[in-house]
């Protein structure tokens, strides 16, 4: 049984709906004509050469990615640069692109969403929710039991697929936490939210030198989290098998794949 791009996209904008996302963003239909059919689907993180060349080599008729290819404004498409050459390499693969970003994020099983029920988070809600309290971006709840920043920690580096700068932490090892506030992807804009001000601990990624240094010298004087960075690419890994389960369930008889290449940019660490 095969579907049309246009019918899968459908499937896609009602599975994460682009009312939600980012005003910033550029989510959605990005490659592709709409009459194709689509016999099977490919899902990963990123629109690069790896994850395409894949889809392809699979026979995938549409790759979902969470990071949009076309963000910024492009003035070419020429195959002398990255976007210009994926774009062509997709249309000759006949493989059409779409992106659920914050759109897929913000959802009830959106990126943090399902990061919060692996830590087994109780109660938890959006960071910022939406009009729809149960949407939003970043989520804050309690485990089910106390523990310790570092036992959170290698909790979360067995959840997470491997990557080579691994699991940064913030404050004392023996801290102790029950109420962890989280953000898949880069979540260092929401440090300041109420929410993360009163857990014990935010875990996010792409955590920069200033935004964490001041969010901790906040914490020592007005209390605040300790900070758990993680890769950008992992967190938002763990979403593409609900995401994979939630398309098959809507488009039964179209395959469903989800990509096991590591597309998180960094390649080796050095540690001191
Ligand atoms: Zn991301």
């Amino acid at each position: 049984m095969s579907a049309t791009v246009a019918e899968v996209n459908a499937v896609i904008e009602r599975l994460w709906p682009l009312s939600g996302a980012e005003a910033w963003d550029a989510p959605g239909f990005l490659v592709g004509e709409p009459d194709a059919s689509v016999r099977s689907i490919h899902l990963a993180v990123d629109a690069v050469a790896e994850s395409i060349d894949e889809a392809i080599e699979l026979g995938a008729d549409l790759l979902l990615v969470h990071h949009p290819l076309l963000l910024r404004g492009v003035t070419t498409v020429a195959g002398d640069r990255y976007k210009g050459a994926m774009i062509g390499r997709l249309i000759r693969g006949g493989c059409a692109l779409v992106a659920a970003h914050t759109n897929a994020d913000v959802v009830e099983q959106g990126t943090s969403g399902v990061l919060a029920s692996m830590l087994g988070l109780r109660e938890a809600t959006p960071i910022v929710p939406a009009t729809d309290p149960q949407r939003g971006i970043g989520r804050v709840g309690m485990l089910a039991e106390p523990t310790s920043l570092g036992h959170l920690a290698r909790r979360l580096a067995e959840l997470l697929p491997a990557t080579a700068t691994g699991v940064r932490v913030a404050g004392d090892y023996n801290h102790p936490v029950r109420r962890v506030a989280l953000c898949g992807g880069a979540g260092d804009s929401l440090l300041n939210e109420p929410a993360v001000l009163g857990a014990d601990v935010y875990i996010t990624s792409d955590l920069r030198h200033h935004p964490a240094s001041e969010s901790r010298a906040n914490s020592a004087i007005a209390g605040g989290p300790a900070l758990i960075d993680v890769s950008h690419w992992a967190s938002e890994w763990l979403w593409l098998d609900t995401a994979a389960g939630q398309l098959r369930q809507e488009l039964p008889g179209v395959t469903v794949t989800v990509s096991e290449l590591r597309t998180d940019p960094w390649d080796f660490a050095i540690v001191q």
